[in-house]
């Protein structure tokens, strides 16, 4: 998921790297300003999840103001973006199982790490039906689809590791660990500064410099970008090294198998701003309940269709 191919490094080292030098992003819309407009929240007392800030599904965000004003809890706005939470989970499940694995010993990592892929998958599915109702043919849809995936990162893992080994073979577990997985899953980062959850959890962060994955399903959406944009802005906040480049990993079906395509991009200050303009919309919306009207077009998947139109 997140190993870059050749053409990747060459577009990031020869095209994006050297546009954020040559523009540099407005020190103003840097994390580490925080305390200062427009960085600085509209409230530091309402934190709220970077997905439920960035995401444009209900056009007048009344899908926010039910989860915090009416459930209380963290129940996604579509069916696809619950199967999208399971696929994060799956994949981030799987870097620490490998991590876990190397440092234990283990040569052959594919058979272990499907293995517990399948039993965190099991275990996904139970707490997602605690807080939806899904279809049986969905839920077996996504079992399937969720595996394709798992047996084709745990080859991609397996196939890292063995290359390093065979680089250098003296390697110790934790050198293995850190040349094998360049990135940290599931990266926990405090967004509180900046009127964030304080326990944001971005996909994968590249440790040796500034780059944040997010894994997303299905087709394109112009405020993907955006939800990168919070969590570069998180990590600014409190790191205080610049985040410049986001890249949105997309997985769908392909035929029999997977398609996996990343799309990389400057976090530039369109992107920073329009984050922090949606934040403080939100965040004065629930502050001051006043309760969004109904769409004039809801998308037919919209779990909140019997709250809203009724
Ligand atoms: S049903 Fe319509 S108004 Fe209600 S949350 Fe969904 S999209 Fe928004």
């Amino acid at each position: 998921m997140y190993y870059l191919d050749v053409i990747e490094v060459k577009r990031l080292t020869r095209d994006l790297l050297p546009r954020v030098r040559e523009n540099q992003i407005d020190e103003r819309l840097r994390g580490w300003n925080w305390f200062e407009s427009p960085v600085r929240p509209y409230s530091d007392e309402l934190l709220l999840p970077v997905w439920d800030v960035a995401t444009s599904i209900c056009p007048t965000k009344r899908d926010a103001w039910i989860r915090h004003k009416i459930l209380k809890r963290s129940v996604p706005t579509t069916i696809q973006q619950a199967k999208g939470f399971i696929v994060h989970k799956i994949i981030s499940s799987m870097f620490l199982k490998a991590k876990k694995l190397v440092y234990l010993g283990y040569e052959e990592l594919r058979d272990e790490l499907i293995k517990s892929a399948e039993e965190n998958l099991k275990m996904e599915l139970g707490e997602m039906s605690k807080n939806l109702e899904i279809r049986e043919k969905d839920v077996e849809e996504l079992k399937d689809f969720c595996m394709k995936i798992a047996k084709w990162q745990a080859t991609r893992i397996e196939s890292k590791v063995l290359e390093v080994k065979a680089k250098y073979p003296f390697l110790n577990e934790e050198s293995l660990v850190q040349l094998s997985f360049p990135i940290a899953t599931e990266t926990v980062v405090d967004g509180s500064l900046l009127g964030l959850s304080k326990y944001l959890r971005a996909d994968a962060a590249w440790m040796l410099g500034g780059i944040i994955f997010d894994v997303k399903l299905g087709r394109k959406e112009d405020w993907h970008r955006l939800q990168v944009a919070g969590y570069a802005l998180a990590f600014e906040s409190v790191f205080e090294r610049p985040v410049d480049i986001g890249c949105t990993v997309y997985v769908s079906r392909a035929g029999e198998g997977i398609r996996v395509d990343r799309d990389f991009y400057i976090v530039d200050d369109y992107l920073r701003s329009s984050f922090l303009e949606k934040r403080d919309e939100l965040q004065m919306t629930l502050l001051r309940d006043v309760e969004p009207d109904v769409a004039d077009k809801c998308p037919r998947y919209c779990v909140f269709r019997s709250y809203c139109l009724k």
